[in-house]
């Protein structure tokens, strides 16, 4: 399939001090293209300038435009806004920090128009993370696949190539408002390619995942792809339940058989 236009989607929380850097990088890497690129940046409600620079860059290039949220909604709101508005053949997600590559859309592209509808962009190496983010990581996705059934890759990122059709599934077919984006990718279904890539370190500014930010993105994948917290939560309920039953029956024979203080057996 030729693949004529491409989307870049990139979200954007505030980066002031990435942007620029990311903007000239980017530009790099789709000049002398064989495809024409529409580039929408998602500013998720950003405090900083970001949203100045956005509007700045897009008023000097008609080929990108900027979304920009009304308060910070999320990196996977951030995605699918972009995708929603997205007009492209294929659409590419990346972030705004210099961590996906973006020397590697081209190579993205040849894959899609080799025939792969989903390009998953496998991280072999993180600079950054650190020991602790590298461990809870790890054990995130041992206990995901292993409570949903399901096999998740462990160095799956928010980088990613999808064709307009995946896109079109996207879009009316997954509409929960709590999404684990990056996993969706995985399950649904298309021919799928991989490509390999380092991550290097961020080089501006830090990074705006937040361990409330990460626990909750965790909790949601756990709950969207795992009937394991529905199931445990019936089997607590059964438990308290029947042993409840138990209590009432005991603390009524004790009010029939012996002296209990008034008031005691009404409460229980
Ligand atoms: N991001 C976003 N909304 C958020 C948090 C992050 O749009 O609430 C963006 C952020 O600007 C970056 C990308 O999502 O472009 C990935 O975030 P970050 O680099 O902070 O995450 P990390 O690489 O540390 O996991
Ligand atoms: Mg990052």
């Amino acid at each position: 399939m030729k693949i004529q236009t491409v989307t870049i989607i990139i979200s954007v929380y505030n980066e002031e001090d990435a942007l620029p850097f990311f903007w000239s990088k980017l530009q790099k890497a789709i000049q002398d293209t064989a495809f024409e690129s529409e580039i929408i940046f998602v500013n998720d409600g950003s405090s900083d300038n970001s949203k100045e620079i956005i509007n700045t860059i897009s008023n000097n290039n008609s080929n990108v435009k900027g979304i920009h949220f009304s308060r910070n909604y999320g990196h996977e709101a951030a995605m699918l806004a972009g995708i929603d508005n997205a007009n492209g053949d294929a659409i590419i997600c990346l972030d705004a920090d210099g961590q996906h590559p973006a020397e590697k859309i081209t190579e993205m592209v040849s894959a899609a128009e080799n025939g792969s509808q989903i390009v998953n962009m496998i991280r072999l190496s993180r600079a950054d993370g650190g020991f602790y983010k590298k461990i809870t990581s790890k054990l995130f996705y041992k206990i995901l696949n292993k409570i949903s059934g399901l096999h998740f890759h462990e160095n799956a990122s928010d980088f990613f190539l999808i064709t307009k059709s995946v896109a079109n599934v996207l879009r009316h077919e997954f509409r929960e408002r709590a999404r684990f984006l990056r996993g969706i990718i995985q399950i649904v279904g298309f021919k799928v390619a991989t490509i390999e890539f380092h991550a290097p370190k961020r080089e501006q500014g830090e990074s705006k995942y937040s361990l409330f930010k990460l626990f909750k993105f965790s909790g949601n994948a756990v709950v969207a792809f795992s009937k394991a917290p529905l199931h445990l939560g019936l089997i607590l309920g059964c438990v308290f339940s029947i042993l409840s039953l138990f209590i009432a029956i005991y603390s009524f024979m004790m009010w029939l058989i012996d002296d209990v203080p008034p008031g005691y057996t009404t409460l229980v």
